[in-house]
């Protein structure tokens, strides 16, 4: 398969080459700062970067995918101002940084296992990459491109000529403040912080020692010395949220690229879009937001979400709506049917794939994919292929073939597993088996109970010769 990308560096689509020309890929996407749950937009881009090593998976690459998981030094504005996220929220809570971090980060992979997100290679934490930061910033040092002051050690972007390279920003509009200003220690204002040491954060609950005095590191070295750690002084892929285009990334490149002396210091940046609420962006800082959670006790499936996601383009923003989500499931369940359907027709062995018609309809998913990892045609083509009615083997190992890139489980689906194993279906089940157990211990009130809770939930029960259904309201 020939991958295509659109590269935000250059902005253009550009066929990709693995550098080296061998078949391993290094693939860095930033991960969660575990101050929160992450909320369903965040879960977009996680969905975007599973989208991109599965689909390189399924061309025959080997992935090492690297994810960092932020547990300090992330101000709630991501250019060194405001309150240090995970700080705040610890005091909130009476905990300490590292219990927040660790509730988080379960959390985290909670929602990621339940949207089928294949867990990256290496997981890396920032406290646990301290020496490396400072190891590397003690680099960027040597080569000239810091100052101290304020008791802080800078990062000087008049020093690297190509600063904003990737987001197309211009040096002459940083110097006039087209940035807030908020830091009188900075010489120019987008000049970024390397290390903290005496800062507004006198309760930093975690400090390190360092040849700049006991602190604690930026935000963004930490991307850039673990992706080098794990991956080399030159990789592949970048990926993150369009709004780490103008700050974090770009910071990434000149600390990376200024420690390594390597440009590019990454070859390929993808960056996916927003997802949006009421025209609004949907905001961890701000409070009020919706998890994956939320979605599950509205009484769908993750799956139902990343169906959702999957029928937008990553490089498009796509609004969210319970009644787009709602058509989702629908549309989940009747390819669910569909797939059920010839499965039982065909039976089920896996086959390798002779049928002209069918391999037809793989080269178009793979060409749909092989664009700028198409989901939405991808989506398409698995639709065309159910619609053709052919109860073949072969269109059946097709549907699972596709499934390697589009990863909604498909295969348990056939094999009889339950997909819609939710914690809240979970529950439900468990509390139509207790009202069975009441009822025939006539314990008539404890199972009228049962019922009038979930009625209140917007559940109804219905008792039919096959037992007990529900559904919503
Ligand atoms: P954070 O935990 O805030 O560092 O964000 C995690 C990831 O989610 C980053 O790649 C962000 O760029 C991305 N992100 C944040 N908000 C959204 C959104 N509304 N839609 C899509 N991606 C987002
Ligand atoms: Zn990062």
């Amino acid at each position: 398969m020939a991958f295509t990308f659109y590269n935000t560096l250059g902005r253009e689509k550009q066929l990709f080459k693995p550098k080296d020309g061998n078949n391993a890929v290094g693939f860095y996407g930033c991960g969660p700062t575990v101050y929160n749950y992450a909320h369903i937009g965040n879960l977009r881009a996680y969905v975007h970067h599973d989208i991109l090593v599965r689909s390189l998976r399924h061309a025959g690459f080997t992935v090492n995918h690297v994810m960092n998981i932020t547990d300090v030094g992330h101000l709630s504005d991501d250019a060194d101002g405001g309150d240090d996220k995970m700080v705040k929220t610890a005091e909130e809570r009476g905990k300490s940084v590292l219990e927040i971090a660790d509730f988080y980060t379960q959390a985290f992979f909670k929602d990621t296992d339940r949207l089928n997100i294949t867990r990256p290679t290496v997981v890396c934490k920032a406290t646990e990459h301290i020496a490396d930061m400072i190891a590397l910033i003690k680099r960027i040092e040597e080569n000239g491109f810091t100052y101290i002051a304020g008791g802080n050690l800078y990062f000087d972007i008049s020093k690297f000529p190509s600063y904003g390279e990737l987001a197309l920003l211009r040096l002459d509009d940083l110097k006039a403040g087209a940035r807030i200003q908020q830091d009188e220690n900075k010489r120019n204002p987008g000049d970024f912080v390397l290390w903290f040491t005496k800062s507004k954060f006198e309760n930093q609950a975690l400090v390190w020692d360092s040849p700049w005095g006991k602190g604690y590191p930026g935000w963004h070295i930490e991307c850039s010395a673990m992706s080098m750690k794990y991956l080399g002084e030159n990789f592949d892929i970048h990926a993150g949220g369009i709004d780490h285009i103008p700050i974090h990334h770009t910071n990434e490149i000149a600390q990376s690229e200024a420690a390594a002396g390597v440009k590019p210091w990454v070859n390929y940046w993808l960056h996916n879009e927003f997802l949006v609420m009421n025209d609004g962006k949907i905001s961890k800082s701000k409070g009020s937001f919706l998890t994956l959670q939320n979605l599950v006790d509205e009484g769908y499936d993750p799956l139902d979400y990343r169906y959702f996601l999957l029928s937008g383009h990553y490089r498009s923003q796509l609004q969210f709506s319970f009644d787009s989500l709602k058509g989702a499931k629908n549309s989940r369940k009747s390819l669910i049917d569909k797939i059920k359907a010839l499965a039982d027709k065909s039976g089920t062995q896996e086959t390798e794939i002779k049928e002209e018609n069918i391999i037809k309809y793989i080269e178009a998913f793979d060409k749909a994919i092989e664009d700028d990892l198409s989901t939405p045609r991808a989506l398409a083509v698995l639709w065309g292929l159910l619609k053709e009615e052919t109860a073949s083997k072969d269109a059946l190992a097709a549907v699972l073939k596709m499934d390697e890139v589009l990863g909604l489980g498909f295969k348990d689906i056939i094999a009889g597993k339950n997909h819609d194993n939710t914690e809240f279906t979970q529950e439900i089940e468990e509390l139509i088996a207790k009202r069975a157990e009441a009822k025939k211990a006539k314990d008539f009130t404890a199972a009228d109970n049962i019922r009038q809770g979930l009625k209140e939930r917007g559940i109804i029960l219905e008792d039919g010769p096959a037992g007990t259904v529900w559904k919503h309201l």
